[in-house]
């Protein structure tokens, strides 16, 4: 099939190699010049694990094709899926849905024979129906253009894994043929008896927000019995796996740390809230906003841990190890990571930051923390360290390792990545989040 991808960030430009590598001949548009320059050259503009070789692999085999004109691609593919951002709406907890109304627009223009259009940007619940109204509006009457909503579930750091072989496949539709059609455009994937889920466009919409919303209930979840392990003593690391034993429970998102953040989950769970609201029902989704408290208390205990460890950051050097919202990503948009590093800066302290994926796009975020190029740079000459992402460099990490780098003997493990009884062992001051800390 003739298939267009429509925005090239994260989601696009993965979704767009992997239908090339499901054997369609694929062009992915984006309205930034930049990213479509270096996409056309095999190269990915971002950070993504195994992308960059399938995107590369695919724009040589000729299956693979990057534009920035809708003309290009309006009358060419057969079916057109959206994966344009739906950030958060300034000053608002409601998503931003005019880049999807954009591109809808931009395709209803250019469409010139009969064609599919499939959203995949995460949306409030009631953004399919709206937009079929634009496309009815807006598109050439003689042709039929079908609308269908299929929601991402893909993982940042394991984007290519979850696209080829997915958990689930929702589909939101109006009319079973465009379900058809999908089903073969998936047909690789669908062979590996991945399950497919045929649902109208209120549900397939819902259940991406609602996976969102309770992936997040379960890191604050376990986030907040942090607190109370904190107060009382007990290793929540064992408390989370006592839990997660229990297969109604599951182990998965129930780490306790810094909390969860990037561009998806944080955006969702106030998006689901704004949209509770607008429909009238605001009680039913007003346990989130205390989801979301937890999680932002975690990065002020973090703060709390350092201020209590230097005493006084004015003129302290500290370590921040890691800035992405999570390992394998470049990413930090709403990062729990950079946040922290930013609130000690501000609070006086002089942070070094290092990364290795994400300091790029951090100093384009805040310029004025100071970024290094290595883990050993950025202990050399610090008072205090602070594991922020959960890198595997960083999980790696021994007291007798580090300790030949640096002189400082002071450490936080917001990440729950490191053994306690070992760096304390090693005569190290040790905080963890969900620990209680006694100096
Ligand atoms: P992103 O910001 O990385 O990419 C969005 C891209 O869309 C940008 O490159 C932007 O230039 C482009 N764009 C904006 N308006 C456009 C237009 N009118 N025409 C063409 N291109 C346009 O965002 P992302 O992380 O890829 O997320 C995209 C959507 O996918 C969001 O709704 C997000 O919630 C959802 N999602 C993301 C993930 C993830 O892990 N990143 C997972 C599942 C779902």
């Amino acid at each position: 099939m003739r298939i267009s991808v429509i925005g090239t960030g994260y989601l696009g430009a993965t979704h767009a190699a992997c239908l090339a590598e499901m054997g369609h001949e694929v062009i992915g548009l984006d309205v930034d010049p930049l990213k479509i320059e270096s996409l056309a050259v095999g190269e990915l503009p971002f950070y993504e694990p195994d992308l960059e070789e399938l995107i590369a692999r695919h724009v040589a085999s000729g299956r693979l094709r990057f534009t920035t004109s809708y003309e290009e691609v309006g009358p060419w593919a057969d079916v057109h899926f959206i994966a344009v951002g739906t950030p958060q709406r300034g000053g608002e907890g409601a998503a931003d849905t005019s880049f999807v109304e954009a591109a809808i627009s931009s395709l209803a223009r250019t469409i010139t024979r009969d064609a599919l259009i499939v959203g995949k940007s995460t949306v409030p619940v009631g953004t399919a129906r709206r937009l079929q109204d634009i496309l009815t509006r807006e598109q050439d009457p003689t042709l039929e253009i079908g609308l269908a909503w299929n929601p991402e579930f893909l993982r940042e750091g394991f984007a290519v894994k979850d696209t080829l072989a997915p958990d689930r496949i929702v589909l939101g539709v109006d009319a079973d043929h465009h379900a058809e059609t999908l089903t073969a455009v998936y047909a690789a994937t669908v062979e590996q008896d991945v399950p497919v889920l045929v649902t109208d466009f209120e549900t397939a919409e819902l259940i991406k927000q609602a996976a969102n919303a309770f992936l997040a209930t379960k890191v604050s979840f376990i986030n907040a019995l942090s607190e109370l392990t904190e107060a009382a003593g007990g290793d929540i690391r064992v408390l989370a796996e006592g839990l997660g034993l229990d297969p109604r429970i599951g182990r998965s998102f129930l780490r306790a740390g810094l909390g969860f953040g990037g561009g998806c989950l944080p955006k969702d769970v106030r998006a689901l809230q704004a949209r509770a609201s607008e429909l009238g029902q605001e009680r039913s989704m007003r346990f989130l906003s205390d989801v979301e408290d937890v999680n932002l208390r975690r990065r002020e205990r973090a703060v709390f841990l350092a201020t209590s460890m230097l005493g006084e950051l004015r003129s302290k050097r500290i370590a921040a190890l890691g800035a992405a919202f999570k390992p394998n990503s470049d990413d930090v948009r709403d990062s729990p990571a950079l946040d922290v590093a930013v609130r000690l800066f501000n609070a006086g302290a002089d942070v070094a930051v290092y990364d290795p994926k994400a300091n790029d796009n951090a100093a384009r975020r805040f310029p004025r923390l100071h970024y290094v190029e290595s883990l050993d740079e950025a202990v050399a000459e610090a008072d205090l360290i602070l594991v922020l992402t959960e890198w595997e460099e960083f999980a790696r990490l021994t007291p007798r390792a580090l300790g030949s780098v640096t002189t400082a003997r002071k450490i936080v493990d917001a990440r729950n990545v490191l053994s306690v009884r070992e760096w304390i062992a090693e005569g190290w001051d040790f905080a963890a989040l969900g620990r209680k800390y006694e100096p």
